[in-house]
């Protein structure tokens, strides 16, 4: 693709990234193929090739965006399967993440939309606070009723959501009870036997709130291999929420708490790796050493903390697991994270690790589609997520699963909000075929 921007605005190393992403693309359209958007609304401008017109015009023109341009940027999942698909290589994921930080520099937002944003980006990374919301969505719960309901979405979809649909989301996701907290940072789980390996183990913001049981599990399959596991002290959110939200001071805040963190701990007591067992916070802490690229204070830091960023599978796929006892014939319908197959292209490692370990594994037809998650997105555009995780549900139901994994704590929420089969991470099935528990099903 042809670009015209001055030498003045190529000065600018975001700039210039852009111009190199843009130049890859040959407009070619097969992304379009795979992006949930427009296979859901058939609008071109709801597609990549739209939107990366788009994201040029904005640029190249140097001017704020336009209402149409917010709202089609907006819809966008994230999801990248457009990266995937793309013949040309091209950078999508930091083509629309660049978008996001103009719009948020740039656009004012109706004044409900700037409040539930910031309320997102305050909330969602501190724990304590995310806790004491989900108690009050809890209460609020019956009220979803007198609340609007989701739309039906199609080519003729306008307009963004109003609040009051987009807290009838927030409202529906909210569990029924909640969890004791799990461990607290700093904490510290020896490996059993001869130590072997050494790994921070990242603590997540909502997971660690909605779903503790998900790292008790990586830490008892861990310590029962001889890797010690360590929750670092002062880690913070990984930023990615608020990155998507187009607040880059504060993902890139968040970021350098965390680089700082876990090198402080790898220089007292060495770390192997920093594992992830949520993969949209994964996708991001490997991104880091993009994200600070210019930061000459932090640069070399943040690469080294991206190359030692692993999704769970990926240091558990490298570990030689106890003997799997037999469970039965026990149907897993795999469920591919978008941050994980398109995000960090990890698609085989989960299901061979589940396979080898006794369960009979299945894919999902149209796996590449996200299940409508994607960070806030089910909150922000409620109509589309919708959508999408239901006919994600619907193909689960395909292949008849008994239980359906995922190794994304948004995926699990959004997806056991449309069926009754229990939901799990994959780690938890791993822990439970090499000794421990039965998972938790909820
Ligand atoms: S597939 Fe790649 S090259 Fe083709 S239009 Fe999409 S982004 Fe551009
Ligand atoms: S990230 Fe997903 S939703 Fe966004 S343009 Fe790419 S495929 Fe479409």
């Amino acid at each position: 693709m042809k670009t015209e921007f001055s030498l003045a605005q190529l000065a600018n190393p975001d700039i210039a990234e852009a111009d190199k992403i843009l130049r890859a693309c040959v407009h070619c359209g097969f992304c379009t193929a795979t992006c949930p958007t427009y296979v859901l609304l058939g609008d071109e401008l709801d597609s990549p090739r739209g939107r990366i017109y788009l994201i040029k015009e904005m640029l190249e023109k140097d001017r704020p965006p336009t209402k149409e341009v917010v709202k089609h940027i907006d819809r966008c999942l994230s999801c990248l399967a457009c990266m995937t698909t793309c013949p040309s290589g091209v950078n999508y994921m930091h083509l629309v993440d660049q978008a996001r930080v103009r719009i948020e520099r740039d656009y004012r937002r109706p004044w409900t939309e700037r409040l539930l944003r910031a309320a997102l980006a305050w909330i969602l990374p501190q724990p304590a606070l995310f806790r004491a919301s989900m108690i009050l969505a809890r209460l609020g719960r019956p009220l979803t009723g007198l609340l609007p309901a989701p739309k039906a979405t199609s080519k003729a979809a306008t307009g963004s959501p109003t609040l009051l649909r987009r807290i009838n989301a927030m409202l529906a996701l909210a569990p029924m009870s909640l969890p004791a907290p799990g461990p607290a940072g700093g904490s510290v789980f020896p490996a059993i036997g001869e130590r072997r390996g050494r790994v921070a183990l990242l603590q997540g913001c909502a997971q660690q709130v909605l779903a503790p049981r998900i790292n008790q599990a990586a830490i008892n399959l861990l310590t029962r291999h001889g890797v010690e596991v360590v929750l670092v002290r002062d880690e913070q959110c990984c930023g990615a929420l608020t990155h998507h939200l187009g607040r880059d001071d504060a993902a890139l805040g968040f970021a350098r708490a965390n680089i700082t963190a876990w090198l402080a701990e790898a220089e007292r007591g060495g770390l192997d790796a920093i594992l992830v067992t949520t993969s949209g916070c994964g996708t991001v802490i490997k991104d880091y050493g993009f994200m600070l690229r210019e930061d000459r204070d932090f640069a070399a830091a943040a690469a080294k903390v991206s190359a030692l960023a692993k999704d769970i599978t990926e240091y558990v796929g490298g570990i030689d697991l106890k003997p799997a006892q037999p469970r039965g014939d026990i149907v897993v319908a795999y469920h591919s994270a978008c941050s994980l197959q398109h995000g960090q292209k990890i698609t085989q490692a989960p299901k061979e690790l589940l396979s080898k370990n006794g369960f009979v594994v299945k894919d999902v037809p149209e796996s590449h589609l996200c299940c409508g998650s994607a960070g806030t997105y089910n909150i922000l555009q409620p109509d589309i997520a919708n959508k999408l995780r239901d006919r994600k549900v619907a193909n689960i139901a395909m292949v008849k699963p008994d239980m359906i994994a995922a190794g994304n704590i948004g995926c699990m929420v959004q997806i056991a909000g449309g069926t009754s089969v229990p939901v799990v991470h994959t780690i938890e099935l791993l822990d439970w075929a090499t000794g421990g528990p039965r998972p938790g099903l909820n």
